[in-house]
C-alpha cells in the first residue's frame, strides 16, 4: 500500500493533534484510554486502511442466493480480510453498555473513518441500543451483537420514501407471541450480513403517518430456523462498498415488538440520533484521512522550485483544512458529550435530550459539508494523481459524498431542527449554554457571531410555518457555524491559543464571509498542523 498512499502505515491517532486536544477537553476519562487509542491508531493506519481500500477496489461483498443443495440462504460472501477486521472491531460498540461512555465509542468510529465499515458497526450498535433500552428480554441477542458473533441492521426506508417515514407501507399483524411483517425495505444496509435487524412497520388498525409506526426486531431466521426474509439484490453503489446495501422483502416475517407500539416513531428517531452522531464523527474521520494524504503530498512534491507546503496558496488551503477540521471535530464531540449525559432519557424526554438532538442536527449537516469540500480539495491538491483511482486519495471523496445523504439529507435535518425549535423550544437552552458564553468571550468576532445566531434563531421561531421552512436550512448552517466557533473558544481554555485563532478564523470565513486574513501565512500554528510528523515520515 505504501506506493499508493502516504497515510498508510502511520499512526492515525498520534498524528492527529486536534483529536487529542478535543478528547482531552470533552472526555473526562480520556487519560485512562490514551494508550489504547495509540494502539488503535496504529491498527487503523495499517490493517484497516489497507483492507478498506482492498474491499472497495477488489473485493466488495457478493450476495449468494442459494447454497449447494439449492436452499435459499441470501448471505453475502466477504473477503477474509474484511471479515477479520470486522471481528476485531466488534468491541468498539461495547463501552456505553458496560459503564463506559459514548466518547469512547465515537473516538474509535472517527479513527476508522471508512463509512462502509463504520456503517456495519453502527447499525449493529443501533440494534444493541434498541435492545438495551427498550427490549431487554432480548439481551442474549445484544450480547451476540456486541461480541462480534452477530451483525445488526436498521431498515426504515421504503421505495416510496426515506425521508417521509410516515409513508411506510410495511404492515404488522399479531400472531400469538410474534408479529408478522409484510413489506419491502428498499435501502437495507447490512442485507445478507445481518442476523437481527430493527425495522418499522404499521400494526393493523394503527393510524396513518409516522405516529402509527411501531419498531420491531426482525431476526434473519425464524423460530424453525428458516430464512425469515429475502434479500432481493445488492445495490451498485459509488462508495461505501464495505457495507452490503440491498433490498429486503418481508413476507409474513416473524418479528418482535420493541417497547410499546405507540412509541415506535420516538424509538426510531432516538435511534437515528445515534447514527447521525456516527455520521458526523465519520464525516470528520473521512476528511482527516484525506488530510493525512495531503500532508504527505505537500511535504514531498515541488513545483516552481519550492515544496508545495511553502507556497502561500497551499498554506491557505491547509489553513482551511485545519479550521474546518477543528471546528467540526470540536462541535461533534460537544454533541457527543451532550448525548452521553442524556441518553438514558425516554419519551417524552427532558430538555437535556432535546439539546443533544438539537446539536446533532447541527453537526450532521455541517460536518458532511466539510467532508465533501475537504475531500475534493484533497484531490485537487494532489493534481492529476488525485483523480486516479489507483491511488489512495480519490476514494475519500467518493466516500464523503454519502455523508450528506443517508441518515437524512440537509433539508430533513433542517426540518427536524425546526421542529426542535418550534415544538421543544430547544433553542432556548442553546442560547443559554452556547450563545451567551460566546458573547462573553469578549472578542469582536465572537460578539458578532453570537448576535447573528441569536437574531437568526429568534427570527426563525417567530415565522409562519412555510416561511420558517424556507429559512430553516440557512439558519441551521449559520447556527452550526456559530456553535463551532463557540466550541473552539471553549477548547482554547484547555488546549491553548491556537484554538482561539481557529475560532476567529472560523467566524471570519463562515459567518462574515470574508477570506482568511493573510497574517495566517506567517503562523505555522494555524496552517502547519501535522506537517512535522508528515515530514519525518517522508
Ligand atoms: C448507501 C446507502 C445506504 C442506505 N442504507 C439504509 C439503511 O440501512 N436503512 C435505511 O432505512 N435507509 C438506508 N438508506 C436510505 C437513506 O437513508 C435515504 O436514501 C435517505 O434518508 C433519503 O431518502 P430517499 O432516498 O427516499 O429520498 P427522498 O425522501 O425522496 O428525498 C429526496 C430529496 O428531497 C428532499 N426532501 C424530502 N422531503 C422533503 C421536504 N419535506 N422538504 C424539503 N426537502 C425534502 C430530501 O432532503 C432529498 O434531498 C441508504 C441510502 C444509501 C444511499
Amino acid at each position: 500500500m505504501n506506493p499508493i498512499s502516504y497515510a498508510y502505515g502511520t499512526n492515525h491517532f498520534t498524528r492527529d493533534v486536534l483529536l487529542q486536544d478535543v478528547l482531552r477537553h470533552f472526555w473526562p476519562a480520556y487519560p485512562e484510554h490514551e494508550s489504547e487509542l495509540v494502539r488503535f491508531g496504529a491498527y487503523v493506519g495499517r490493517e484497516v486502511y489497507e483492507t478498506v481500500y482492498h474491499v472497495d477496489h477488489d473485493a466488495p461483498p457478493i450476495l449468494i442466493h442459494h447454497d449447494l443443495d439449492g436452499r435459499r440462504i441470501d448471505r453475502v460472501r466477504l473477503s477474509p480480510a474484511h471479515r477479520q477486521v470486522l471481528q476485531e472491531l466488534a468491541a468498539i460498540n461495547r463501552p456505553p453498555y458496560e459503564g463506559g461512555s459514548w466518547h469512547h465509542h465515537f473516538s474509535f468510529g472517527y479513527l476508522i473513518g471508512d463509512p462502509g465499515l463504520y456503517c456495519i458497526l453502527t447499525i449493529t450498535n443501533q440494534v444493541a441500543y434498541a435492545i438495551h433500552k427498550y427490549a431487554p428480554e432480548f439481551s442474549a441477542w445484544k450480547d451476540a451483537l456486541l461480541s462480534g458473533q452477530a451483525f445488526g441492521a436498521t431498515w426504515m426506508t421504503e421505495s416510496q420514501g426515506g425521508s417521509d417515514l410516515g409513508a411506510n407501507r410495511t404492515t404488522a399483524r399479531r400472531d400469538g407471541s410474534v408479529w408478522r411483517l409484510t413489506g419491502d425495505k428498499y435501502f437495507a444496509s447490512g442485507a445478507g450480513l445481518t442476523d437481527y435487524a430493527i425495522t418499522t412497520a404499521r400494526p393493523e388498525g394503527a393510524p396513518a403517518g409516522p405516529k402509527g409506526l411501531a419498531l420491531f426486531l426482525l431476526p434473519r431466521l425464524n423460530r424453525d430456523g428458516e430464512l425469515n426474509f429475502h434479500v432481493r439484490r445488492l445495490k451498485d453503489k459509488s462508495a461505501t462498498r464495505a457495507v452490503p446495501s440491498g433490498e429486503a422483502e418481508l413476507m409474513d416475517s416473524e418479528a418482535y415488538l420493541i417497547g410499546e407500539a405507540r412509541l415506535g416513531i420516538y424509538y426510531t428517531l432516538e435511534n437515528l440520533t445515534v447514527s447521525r452522531l456516527a455520521n458526523a464523527i465519520g464525516a470528520m474521520g473521512i476528511a482527516q484521512k484525506a488530510l493525512l494524504e495531503v500532508l504527505g503530498r505537500v511535504t514531498r512534491r515541488t513545483s516552481f522550485g519550492r515544496l508545495l507546503q511553502d507556497h502561500p496558496l497551499i498554506r491557505r488551503d491547509l489553513a482551511d483544512f485545519h479550521v474546518r477540521q477543528a471546528g467540526g471535530l470540536a462541535l461533534t464531540f460537544q454533541a457527543i458529550d451532550a448525548f452521553d449525559h442524556a441518553w438514558s432519557d425516554r419519551p417524552p424526554y427532558t430538555p437535556a435530550y432535546h439539546h443533544a438532538r438539537f446539536l446533532t442536527h447541527l453537526v450532521k449537516t455541517r460536518t458532511a459539508d466539510h467532508a465533501a469540500h475537504l475531500t475534493a480539495l484533497a484531490m485537487e491538491l494532489f493534481g492529476g494523481l488525485g483523480f486516479l483511482e489507483e491511488y489512495g486519495v480519490a476514494r475519500w471523496h467518493r466516500e464523503a459524498l454519502i455523508t450528506p445523504i443517508w441518515e437524512g439529507p440537509s433539508n430533513i435535518q433542517a426540518l427536524d431542527f425546526l421542529e426542535t425549535v418550534l415544538k421543544q423550544k430547544a433553542h432556548e437552552r442553546f442560547l443559554e449554554t452556547v450563545v451567551v458564553p460566546l458573547e462573553g468571550v469578549g472578542q469582536a468576532e465572537a460578539r458578532q457571531a453570537a448576535k447573528a445566531a441569536q437574531a437568526a434563531l429568534e427570527q426563525l421561531a417567530a415565522l409562519p410555518k412555510e416561511q420558517a421552512e424556507w429559512h430553516a436550512k440557512h439558519t441551521l448552517r449559520l447556527i452550526a457555524d456559530a456553535a463551532q466557533a463557540a466550541a473552539l473558544y471553549r477548547l482554547a481554555e484547555t488546549a491553548g491559543e491556537r484554538y482561539e485563532k481557529f475560532a476567529q478564523l472560523y467566524i471570519r470565513h463562515f459567518i462574515q464571509h470574508e477570506e482568511y486574513p493573510d497574517w495566517v501565512l506567517s503562523d505555522p500554528e494555524v496552517w502547519g498542523v501535522g506537517l512535522d510528523a508528515a515530514r519525518s515520515d517522508s
